[in-house]
């Protein structure tokens, strides 16, 4: 391979810009030519491709979100629309590419990278931690930082006032994001899709920490959590039957989202960009770079696709005794 285009796809996430400026700067290294495409695979195929140096890439490591901007693309969906992209690809002379993003993302790497025969990379980036094949996905540490620093601050008002809070946080159908900041933030009960603890259960729980005596109690939910309808109508429910509660929601969103990446975050995009050239260079494709036990690997995009990232019983445990 020769020239290698970058881009980042579906939802955005912290630590994108560290890994556009590691894969720039690691053709740079390979001495191979580098090319960004704007707004992911709808950029793809309105040619929106722009030359990237290892100069074009300063000073972005510690911005959130996306230089290259992100998009979803109906049209990257239909045969025509990928053949589009194709030929915008052969026009610019690339060989290769990285896409950064999450599964979705990753689907349509691979069904073009099939089509066409062409050399696919995936990099992980999203919040909610929820891809397989990798221990941690770019942007999950320091959504997990966000979301704990203000957990923190709604404890603050909730044990001013006696108050109990449920707080919302991103994740999707994942509780990696709540699990490990409600243990982070020493939150009285975390409710995650994986775990439905029943709502006879979290009244018990919250009865019995209200007569232990304490003064506040905070519960931390992710957004796919099935204990409620939604997190309003679970604080309802938890209100008309513990009346000596004075209950408030919080829903955190977006805000999770964005912000400077964390140094964990910008270091695992560095490595994660190295490995996506070096993967390419080895005449690898439809590979996903992946961490796990502190090691870099390639894992198939399909199975990333395919399979869980499933919670690990040991924080699930931890969780449980934290809330005794
Ligand atoms: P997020 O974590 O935010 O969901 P994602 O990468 O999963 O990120 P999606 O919106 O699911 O985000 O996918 C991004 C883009 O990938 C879509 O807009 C579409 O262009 C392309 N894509 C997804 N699934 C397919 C598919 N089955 N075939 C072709 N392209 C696809």
């Amino acid at each position: 391979i020769r020239k290698v285009a970058v881009m980042t796809s579906g939802g955005d996430s912290p630590g994108m810009n560290a890994a556009i400026r590691s894969v720039v700067r690691s053709c740079a290294y390979y001495k191979l030519e580098c090319v960004g495409v704007y707004r992911g695979y709808q950029g793809m195929i309105e040619s929106d491709i722009v030359p990237m140096s290892a100069r074009d890439v300063h000073h972005i490591i510690q911005k959130g979100g996306t230089v290259l901007k992100s998009a979803r693309s109906k049209e990257f969906r239909t045969i025509e629309g990928r053949k589009k992209a194709y030929e915008s690809l052969k026009e610019h002379k690339v060989d290769a590419l990285v896409v950064i993003g999450g599964d979705g993302s990753f689907t349509g790497g691979m069904i073009f990278s099939q089509e066409f025969n062409f050399p696919v990379i995936g990099i992980p980036g999203t919040i909610d931690n929820d891809i397989f094949g990798t221990d941690y996905t770019l942007g999950y540490d320091t959504a997990l930082n966000t979301a704990m620093e203000v957990i923190d601050k709604i404890r603050d008002t909730a044990s001013s006032h006696n108050r109990l809070f449920f707080v919302e946080v991103m994740g999707r159908d994942s509780g990696f994001i709540a699990l490990n900041t409600g243990i982070g933030a020493g939150a009285e009960e975390i409710l995650i899709p994986e775990e439905n603890m029943g709502l006879e259960r979290l009244l018990e729980s919250l009865e019995k920490s209200r007569r232990s005596g304490k003064s506040s109690s905070l519960v931390v939910v992710a957004e796919g959590d099935k204990t409620g309808a939604n997190v309003f109508e679970l604080a309802d429910y938890v209100e008309k039957n513990l009346p000596q509660y004075d209950v408030r929601v919080s829903v955190l969103g977006h805000m999770q989202r964005g912000g400077s990446p964390s140094c964990f975050d910008r270091v695992l995009a560095s490595r994660m960009g190295v490995k996506a050239i070096e993967l390419l260079l080895d005449s690898q494709s439809n590979k996903m770079v992946g961490v796990q036990n502190n090691e870099m690997v390639a894992v198939d995009l399909e199975n990333a696709v395919k399979e869980h990232h499933k919670i690990s019983k040991e924080i699930l445990r931890i969780s449980d005794i934290m809330s005794v």
